[in-house]
């Protein structure tokens, strides 16, 4: 614990007018106020509020800050009151206090209606002085310090809200030490198995890496030396969360993470910072892109350092910034840091109320209070607190912090993943927008949602946040497998039916050894996939019944000397062979000898089908049969310069049996929930049975695919692709060669 003494005199190093006497008083006053109070660790409580003081001590702030420090706490948890704060340490004093007061009753709201409101009170707190805020932050910084001695749910809260609201608010006020401290403890809190990843990954490069800060602390030293540019040069290893948002920033592995140091060159002067730069740039090479001059353009929050990225002595990527004493000293410690640059008339060092990230703040409030209601204050006023971050609220106020970019769909699973994976549309205002709509501060996000509904696998490119593109993935995978078990039993069905069986999970299951599958769920999905054929889950359901039930459908399989093939699929086809004699047979052509092919040469379709309607041939293949093919088909080409192996055989359908003939279709579905079911609807209500189905190109927003049918003939198959064409999620419908 810092002793008071201790305090007092870091103060007075850097204001050596600091009002002694009040500082003694507040410590002594407020270490009487909280008497035998105890924190969560079990220390005194007054260390807190000693330990929030002396971190602003690190920050030079001025007497009245350190005394309000030490005193914060006072009103909100002890008997002490405004009226004695005021009578004792005089109205400044009294003032910040009560400002102070009034923020902690907005800690670790549970009623999440009240955050819009709440986060309102806070930017007019902490606008009144400034100092409100930098004490606040203190107040915070401790409190994530001690952090491991609270319970573990309101750890994450309170983590939460450091990370959503603290650590972005010290950011803007050019606090990058502070935001920095923030963000690392929070993280920890927040993902602790990101977090001991990321620590481990850091440990094993820093064992590979062994020396390497030296070396190139020392490279940078002699160079900067030998072109006598003074400087002081310091190199750090990066922290986790740095290291853990920049790999979410650049959709980086942890593996490809190697850049884990940055190295900084303090200089004099601004003309110090090229100078330098010229010697780094002209002694290693550089990555590309990576070059950024905040001297020349400062940040929105007066950042101002070169940045570069060299490759380093041991081909090592090194991250540096270059830049002067003040600007490092705004770079950490921001609006506080102007008290050390600016002296306000009285000779004290109060923090500059005239930098840009304080007017900023004040222009904030000034918009706030002229607005009626803090909603209609955050929809108007583009909020730009947090330049990397949007705050939107649900319609019940709920705050949902997202970083820029994000749209609605990004703000669905920021709520609950389960909004995010039946998400139908938004309401951005009140007024219905496209989910993909980027967010603007204040906006007030409702998202319509229909349980039918499973997130479209485009959404995984449009959402920008990780927690959105993990669960869309999941969902989609999820959803096209349902898609497939369901056309899976679809076709399971038809194909039963035909032989007067049903799906019954009893059947089903009974066949599952058979047909190495663990689950039903499992069977429909393959059978849907079109990686098991609906033939086989009969047999395997219905052993017995198959031979029966397959006779069956042979029945109009002739073999016959008179030039009928009827083997599998190839029923009801005659074969006219080109060049035959006749013999006796008119519709036989003359040509190949009929007689040594006609009985028990296979038969079979070329991959695309053919269809009573087409006109067809038929090509030989010696030892194998003969493949039927429509005749505009591109594949008979092969066969141009083969004039014996084509066949001459047209359709003779017997119109009382009529039978069902192969075709495959090609469409181009949209990838929307249910697609799959539609087109397996029109195809079924048209009386088409689907045999397979296969996806030939799976791309982000739709899906080409083949599809193999049994139809009864070519007006058949032209009615199936017309009605498939009708439907929306279908964007093109054509017949497919295979
Ligand atoms: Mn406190």
């Amino acid at each position: 614990m810092t002793r008071q003494y201790e305090l007092v005199e870091r103060i007075l190093s850097y204001q050596p007018n600091a009002n002694e006497a009040l500082l003694n008083r507040a410590y002594v006053y407020a270490m009487k106020a909280h008497g035998n109070q105890k924190r969560a660790s079990g220390a005194p409580y007054f260390s807190h509020p000693l330990e929030v003081a002396a971190i602003l001590a690190e920050m030079r702030l001025d007497d009245a800050t350190i005394a309000t420090a030490l005193l914060h706490d006072t009103i909100e948890d002890t008997e002490a009151t405004r009226t004695e704060i005021d009578a004792l340490f005089g109205a400044e004093i009294g003032t910040l206090v009560d400002g102070l007061t009034k923020i902690k009753k907005l800690d670790l709201v549970t009623k999440k209606a009240e955050q819009a409101e709440n986060f309102r009170k806070l930017l007019l707190a902490i606008s009144s002085d400034i100092r409100v805020l930098l004490v606040k932050l203190a107040d915070r910084l401790h409190n994530m310090r001690t952090l491991e001695h609270m319970k573990p749910a309101k750890r994450k809260t309170i983590a939460q809200e450091t990370m959503d609201i603290y650590a972005p608010l010290a950011g803007r006020m050019g606090m990058q030490w502070l935001r920095e401290e923030l963000e690392e403890l929070s993280f920890r809190w927040l993902n602790p198995d990101a977090y001991a990843t990321v620590l481990e990954r850091l440990k094993f490069l820093r064992a590979q890496t062994q020396g390497l800060i030296d070396e190139i602390h020392g490279a940078l030293t002699s160079k900067l030396e030998t072109a006598q540019v003074k400087a002081i040069v310091a190199g750090r290893e990066k922290k986790p969360y740095a290291i853990w948002s920049k790999m979410e920033r650049k959709q980086i592995s942890l593996e490809q993470l190697s850049d884990i140091y940055a190295f900084r060159i303090v200089v004099p002067q601004i003309p110090d910072c090229y100078r330098a730069l010229a010697v780094v740039h002209t002694s290693w090479h550089t990555v590309p892109g990576r070059f950024k001059d905040y001297i020349s353009n400062p940040k929105q929050n007066d950042y101002q350092s070169i940045h570069t990225t060299i490759v380093g002595p041991r081909h090592q990527r090194v991250e540096l910034q270059i830049r002067t004493e003040q600007m490092h000293s705004i770079a950490e410690f921001g609006v506080a840091a102007h008290a050390l640059y600016k002296d306000s008339g009285s000779g004290k060092k109060v923090p500059a109320q005239d930098s840009s990230a304080y007017r900023w703040l004040r222009k904030l409030v000034g918009i706030l209070l002229e607005g009626d209601n803090p909603e209609e204050f955050l929809e108007h006023t583009k909020l730009e607190l947090f330049h990397d971050q949007v705050f939107c609220f649900t319609p019940k106020g709920r705050l949902i912090a997202l970083p820029r970019g994000a749209n609605c769909i990004d703000f669905a699973y920021a709520v609950h993943t389960q909004v995010g994976n039946t998400a139908l549309g938004a309401k951005i205002n009140g007024r219905p927008m496209p989910l993909a709509t980027p967010l603007r501060n204040g906006d007030e996000v409702e998202i319509v949602c229909s349980e039918a509904q499973s997130p479209p696998v485009a959404w995984e490119r449009l959402a920008i946040t990780g927690k959105a593109r993990s669960a869309i993935r999941r969902a989609s995978r999820d959803a096209v497998r349902a898609q497939y078990e369901k056309l899976g039993r679809e076709i399971l069905d038809r194909a039963f039916r035909r032989r007067n069986k049903s799906v019954t999970e009893e059947a089903i299951k009974k066949g599952l050894p058979r047909l190495s599958q663990e689950t039903i769920e499992e069977v429909m999905t393959a059978v849907g996939r079109g990686e098991l054929a609906s033939d086989d889950v009969f047999r395997a359901a219905f052993p017995e019944a198959a031979p029966e039930d397959m006779r069956k459908r042979r029945r109009h399989v002739k073999r016959s000397e008179e030039g009928w093939f009827g083997l599998g699929k190839v029923m009801g086809l005659k074969f006219r062979w080109p060049g035959s004699s006749g013999k006796g047979r008119p519709e036989q052509a003359a040509g190949i000898p009929i007689r040594g092919l006609r009985s028990g040469l296979p038969v079979n379709f070329a991959d695309g089908g053919a269809v009573p309607g087409d006109r067809i041939v038929g090509i030989l293949t010696p030892g194998q049969g003969i493949t039927i093919y429509p005749i505009h088909a591109k594949a008979l080409k092969e066969f141009d310069d083969e004039p014996e192996r084509w066949i001459d055989v047209t359709w003779d359908i017997d119109e009382d049996d009529p039978q069902r003939f192969p075709a495959m279709i090609a469409v181009t579905a949209m990838n929307e929930p249910g697609s799959l079911a539609q087109i397996a609807s029109v195809i079924g209500e048209a009386d088409g049975n689907i045999q397979n189905i296969k996806m030939t190109n799976h791309l982000a927003d739709y899906t080409e695919m083949l599809i193999g049918l049994d139809v009864w003939d070519l007006q058949h198959l032209n009615e199936i692709v017309t009605g498939l064409r009708a439907k929306d999620v279908v964007s093109k419908a054509t017949r497919a060669e295979g």
